[in-house]
Order: structure tokens, then sequence, then C-alpha cells
């Protein structure tokens, strides 16, 4: 062969082998475990979408119902290659498939028609609804509002749990952790607290997004039926990802709630975003990095993942009013391994949140529920953001509750007690009978603030614990048939006015006269 062939073909090989790794296009070398090694690629960007293509060029398109093409998302970078992770379906993805840039960050399509639905961490539907009209789409991953566009916390967000809303209370804008071991009750805070917005008038309803991720599909399916039961589903979207899917959508799935909550605080609207649980998230992620061959840390997980969570949550802010004054409050769930707070993930998360609700195993099985440990759970910055109804009432209890559990240490040493430590251990019994509710069953911050206000004025003196929650029922329900100004007064006003208070004193007297059947001694 003369030289002048070689040299040509040497040139041809050139070209070719230029075209499949140029800063645009790339070739599929490796697909493993829903990951797509790509060679070439060199102008890809961290987090953005890449397109499968056809040999000849064309989208891949993808089977899921109501999905369009099948995109990649950019991961890790690499010297002459990327590692891609495949949003949708991976076995579709074979080695020598074209993958061109989009040039766009990962992104979810948002509308109003979002409120209601139930959709993948793409924003995609799958509850079988048909499409959703949008009309933008929300970076998965932005930068976080800075000093300068947020405005303090000044509004609760109502839970409906009177031990939290008393004690613990929550302020728009803020990230409160729900944190306890398995089945000690974490989701049903959140879901009671989604349902209580019901109660809310409708201007001041948040949207509410529960971020599903990792969970049981029958699971997440029990949940939205709940929801749509309580009537809760008009003001909702479920993100769900069940533990099926490739650990890269469950890393992205709170992202993606996020984001879209992030559409809603931008129109001027309070936004409640629960992520479901955070722990699976971090094995997600962990599982994630392994595949991508990023080095481990502490418990194996990747050295970035407190950065991860930081950069989620910092998310959750209240806007300045030059930028609507919207919100974005978080209820992050963390799970405990035998309550143990002190492990790499739990403590992460615990510094990055303005408090922590924490649910105890003890107390559950004690048949205190919610099982809250109201001594170990904080809000930092939502009892400016209370009511003056219910930071009227909420003194009395803290104090009570503080004083009877100092007490509950000390009595299990000594026998006799004097009357006045008798009667502190009794009172400190009858609010905790108080704080227990059912499930589903959020009260209204106006209830609950006529309820601990009775308390507090000796509505249970002279009966037993035991009696506590049936006379608490009877005494709601005779306020809201006989006396239901009271109600609509506080509601209105948000406070305790001396109106009100002058009702309620009367009122009490009246109910213990015509109950005296719980009054005997
Ligand atoms: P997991 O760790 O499995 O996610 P969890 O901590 O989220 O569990 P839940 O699923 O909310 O816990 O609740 C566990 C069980 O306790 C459920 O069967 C639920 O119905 C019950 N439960 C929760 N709260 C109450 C309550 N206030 N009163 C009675 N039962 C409750
Ligand atoms: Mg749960």
């Amino acid at each position: 062969m003369s030289t002048t062939i070689i040299e040509k073909l040497k040139k041809e090989i050139a070209t070719l082998e230029n075209e499949s790794t140029s800063e645009e296009v790339g070739v599929v070398s490796a697909v493993f475990d829903g990951i797509a090694e790509i060679d070439g690629l060199r102008g890809a960007e961290m987090m953005e979408m890449l397109s499968f293509e056809t040999a000849d060029g064309k989208p891949l398109t993808d089977a899921i119902e109501n999905a369009g093409a099948l995109f990649g998302l950019v991961l890790n970078l690499e010297e002459d290659s990327v590692k891609a992770v495949v949003l949708g379906e991976s076995y579709r993805v074979k080695e020598g498939m074209r993958v061109t840039k989009t040039g766009k960050l990962l992104s979810v399509p948002v509308g109003e028609g979002i409120v209601g639905r139930v959709v993948n961490t793409l924003g995609e539907p799958i509850d079988g609804r048909g499409a959703i009209e949008t009309d933008t789409s929300m970076p998965i991953e932005r930068v976080a509002y800075g000093v300068m566009d947020r405005s303090s916390v000044n509004e609760p967000i109502h839970t409906g749990i009177k031990a939290i809303d008393s004690m613990i209370p929550i302020g728009r804008g803020q990230r409160e952790l729900i944190i306890g071991d398995r089945g000690t009750g974490k989701t049903t805070v959140a879901i009671d607290t989604i349902i209580n917005q019901k109660n809310e008038p409708k201007d001041k309803r948040p949207i509410c997004i529960y971020v599903a991720i990792g969970q049981k599909r029958s699971k997440t399916a029990s949940l939205m039926a709940k929801l749509e039961a309580a009537g809760a589903m008009e003001y909702t979207t479920i993100v769900a990802t069940s533990a099926s899917e490739a650990s890269p959508l469950l890393f992205l799935a709170p992202f993606a709630g996020a984001a879209i909550g992030e559409y809603f605080m931008q129109k001027g609207r309070d936004v409640l975003v629960v992520f479901d649980d955070l722990s699976k998230h971090a094995v997600a992620y962990r599982q994630m990095s392994l595949l991508l061959r990023r080095p481990p840390g502490r418990e194996a997980y990747p050295g970035d993942i407190f950065y991860l969570h930081s950069r989620l949550l910092e998310r959750s802010a209240k806007l300045s009013k030059e930028l609507g004054g919207g919100s974005l409050t978080a209820l992050p769930i963390i799970e405990t391994q035998e309550g143990d707070i002190s492990a790499y993930i739990p403590t992460n998360v615990i510094s990055i949140t303005d408090g922590q609700i924490f649910l105890e195993g003890d107390l559950f099985n004690k048949g205190i529920r919610p099982a809250i440990n109201v001594g170990n759970s904080v809000s930092r910055v939502g009892s400016s953001a209370q009511t003056k109804a219910m930071k009227k009432v909420s003194g009395k209890i803290k104090l009570e509750l503080a004083q009877f559990r100092e007490l509950e240490a000390f009595m299990q040493f000594s026998s006799d007690l004097d009357a006045e430590t008798k009667t502190r251990i009794d009172n400190g019994r009858k609010y905790v009978e108080l704080l227990k509710q059912d499930q589903n069953a959020p009260v209204p911050f106006y209830e609950q603030a006529v309820s601990i206000y009775a308390a507090n004025q000796g509505l249970y003196n002279g009966t037993t614990p035991e009696n506590v929650r049936e006379i608490e029922a009877g005494f709601v329900a005779f306020i809201k048939r006989d006396r239901k100004e009271i109600f609509s007064q506080i509601e209105d006003s948000r406070e305790l006015s001396d109106d009100v208070i002058a009702a309620l004193d009367t009122a009490i007297v009246d109910f213990k006269d015509a109950h005296s059947k719980y009054y005997g001694s």
C-alpha cells in the first residue's frame, strides 16, 4: 500500500473519532444500573440534560405513558467521558447509541394543573388522569434566595396537632425536622398537617407537596386515599418515587418537590413541602454515588451529603414583600435507629433545620400519641409567628409539663409525696391526656386555644386524668353548639380578647355545673 493511501485512511479515522467524541455529541460506551457512560461530550455540564438518540440521529422516545424523549442527566464529568443517569427506561439504552447535549439543566414542567395530581420525579403524571397542562418549567437545582430577598418568618403554619401548635409552633418559611424510629407516627404528623390546612381560610391555605422517597407504591396509594377522603388533595401534589425505581430518581425527588414548590412561592403563595424521608434519600444518594465510583466517606456516605441536604433545605424561605411575600415551609423527616440521633445523617439534618419534633417509641407504646417528646422538641423561629391566642395559652402548659417531667423522674424513688407535689403530678398527667390526639383528626387553632385555655383555668380540677379526653370533647362540643361566637371571634381576630375570655370563663362554670358527674370528689 502506498503511503498516500495510509495517510488518507488515518485522516478518515481521525475525523470519525473527532465526530464521535466532539463537544456536542457522544457515544454510549457502557450502561449499568441505570447509569450510562458516554464517550465524548466534552462540552457537557453538571446536571445538564442529554438526549439519547437512535443510530440515525432520531430521539429515542420513552415508552412510559405521557413521557417524551428519553433523557439522561449528567452527574460525573470525567476526562474524556461523562457518566449520566438515564431518566426513564434505562434498559432501552444500548452501547453505541448517540447522545447529544440539550443545553438545558434538568427541570420539571409545572403549572396550576399540577395541584391535585401525583407525579414522578420528572413531573410526569402517574395517576392515570391524563396530561397536566403546564406553563413553565422550574430548574430542579437552583441557588437559594439570599438574605436580602427574604423577610423574617411572621405567620404560623398550623399543624392541627395540639402539642406542636401550642409548644413547638412552626412558622411559614421554616424548616422543621420530624425525627423518630420506625413506626412512631412521623408520616402521620406530616399528613395531619396537610389535612389541617383545610381548616385555614382559602386565602391563607398553603399549597402542599408531599414527596414520597422510595416508599412502597401501596403506602403512597393509601396515603393519597386518606388525603382525598379528607378533601385535602384539592390543594396537594404528591411526588412519588417507589423503592423499585433507580436510585438517581429517588435522589432527585425532593429537589423536584422543592422546584414545584418554588413555582407557587414565586407567585406569592405559601407552600408546605414534606420530604418523607431524607434517610432513604441519603441511602439512595449513597447508592448512586457508589455506582458513579465516587469515593465513600463516613458511614460510606459520599462526603458531600451534608452539602446536598443543606442545599435542599436552604430553599425553604419567606420571601420579601418586593418578591411577592410567598413562602416555602419544609418538613423533612428522618428515621432513627433505636432513637440514636447522633448518627451521621440525623446530626447533619438536625444542624441544618430550625428545630425538630422528636417522636419516641416508648411514648408511642405507652399510648401517648402523637408520641412527641415535648421536652426535647424545639422550634427556633416559630414562636414569633404564633397567633396571640396560642401564645396566651401556651406559657402555662409548657411550664406545667416541664415541672411534671422533673417530678416524674423523681417519683420513681419516693412513695409518699406531699399534697402539692401530688397536685403537680396530677396536673401534668391531665395535660399529657389533653395533648393526646387521634390520627387524621387535626384541630383548628381556635379550638386548640379554647381547649388549652379551659385546662389552664381549671376545667379538670376535681376530676381524674382518665376523664380528661371525654370532658374535653364534651366541652368543645358544648362551645360549638351553644357558644359558637367564641370560636368565630378567635378565628377572626386570632387572639383572646377580654370579651372572649369573659365568655369562656362563664362557659367553663356553666359546663361544670351541667356535668357534675365528672367532678365527684
Ligand atoms: P415509618 O417509619 O414506617 O415510615 P412512621 O414513623 O411514618 O412509620 P406512621 O406510618 O405515621 O409512622 O404511623 C405508624 C402507625 O401508627 C400507623 O399505623 C398509624 O396509623 C399509627 N398512628 C400514628 N399516629 C397515631 C395517632 N395519633 N393515634 C393512633 N395511631 C397512630
Ligand atoms: Mg412514614
